[in-house]
């Protein structure tokens, strides 16, 4: 049931839509409450929620590692065979977090007037920018349009780290797993040809490479194949309810991953499973080798995937708060404008009571 326009729309409605009135209570119960700063907000509290994950590749991936030369990343198995892998930096930092910071960005530009009443946010600058020397930066642009700003939810969920000088660095809310392919590499990377062609004509004749080698140059790709499903868990750690949910939606709506991504990369994710426990559990790894032990490397399809990744998650059934919903990821892409504004609003005041709570601890910690 999608609310109507004109009905208020509550976190709490869109926390009962998403994980039915069942599990509603026990997951509101388990979440963090942050309503005032305290400094006690900023010890932890051993609450973890663990997302499991399919990653499905809609298009061709090339998923290329930091030091490493080739364009797809393998990793062995004890099933004897190596599949591909996505490193989680690839999909935390460079997809999850840009499509929670797009979602930002977004809901700011309509709600400035919402931002500045409720929030006291007069403007939103954050972003995500490589990181300078020193002397670069200062030849750089103004100070307010540097980097993450270290207030909102984006930065208090992901963490960000002060350039020099005063101040704390936050650590990420949000930990990462290795997504790892269900698929025998030999089965599941492929080899692509093009062109070389030359960047000033738009031609395939280089001026500059070698007499013999000036017309019809190619290069390789090696990339995963479409449809090779990838599995990994993400833990959120001490999440309100409305961070949980900013998060999932983050996730849900990551929609391209790894390099070339205006020609490949596009992806869906699934959500399968989630575990609201007190400590972490399970990983990717795992998953891929008792599905390689049991599928021997060949072409699993997503269902099966979804199954193997539930299946998994269903052994840690005792060790917390299991929510097993195959749909999660479509009714997470489903929410309305006005669900989704609900859930930023509200993880928009945890986070900043979260940044109160860390400057009480920080600044003051020792005055009792
Ligand atoms: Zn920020």
């Amino acid at each position: 049931m999608t609310p109507s326009s004109g009905q208020a729309v509550s976190v709490e409605s869109v926390a009962r839509r998403l994980f039915g009135e069942e599990l509603y209570g026990m997951i509101s119960e388990w979440c963090v409450k942050r309503e005032s700063p305290d400094k006690r907000h900023a010890l932890p509290k051993g609450r973890v929620a663990n997302v499991f994950l399919v990653v499905e590749p809609l298009s061709r991936l090339i998923i290329r590692h930091e030091q490493e030369t080739t364009d797809v990343t393998t990793v062995p198995t004890y099933a004897g065979v190596d599949v591909p892998a996505i490193l989680n930096t690839k999909l935390q930092s460079g997809a999850v977090r840009r499509q929670m910071l797009a979602m930002l960005h977004n809901w700011f530009s309509r709600n400035s007037e919402v931002a500045k009443r409720e929030l006291g946010v007069e403007s939103y600058t954050c972003s995500m920018r490589p990181y300078l020397k020193r002397q670069e930066r200062q030849a750089q642009v103004p100070e307010e349009f540097e980097g993450y700003c270290g207030e909102c939810p984006n930065c208090l969920m992901f963490g960000y780290a002060v350039m020099e000088g005063g101040g704390y660095n936050v650590k990420s809310r949000v930990e990462g797993d290795m997504y790892v392919g269900l698929v025998d590499s030999a089965l599941s990377v492929v080899s692509t040809t093009f062109n070389a062609v030359d960047d000033i004509t738009k031609t395939t004749f280089r001026p500059e490479a070698p007499e013999t080698a000036r017309t019809g140059a190619l290069y390789e790709y090696r990339m995963i194949e479409v449809g090779t499903p990838f599995a990994g868990k993400l833990a959120l750690r001490d999440v309100t309810m409305a961070e949980l949910m900013l998060t999932l939606v983050s996730i849900a709506r990551t929609t391209r991953v790894g390099g070339r991504k205006t020609h490949f990369g596009e992806i869906k994710i699934h959500i399968p499973a989630v575990l609201f426990s007190s400590y972490e559990v399970g990983s990717g790894y795992e998953v891929a080798n008792r599905a390689l032990a049991k599928h021997g490397g060949r072409r699993v399809t997503v269902e099966e995937a979804v199954n193997e990744v539930v299946e998994y998650a269903e052994r840690f059934g005792s060790h917390g708060i299991l929510v097993v919903d195959r749909e999660l990821g479509d009714k997470l892409r489903s929410l309305s404008e006005a669900e989704v504004d609900a859930v930023i609003l509200q993880a928009w005041r945890d986070a900043l009571v979260l940044k109160r709570s860390l400057e009480m601890f920080v600044y003051k910690g020792r005055e009792g």
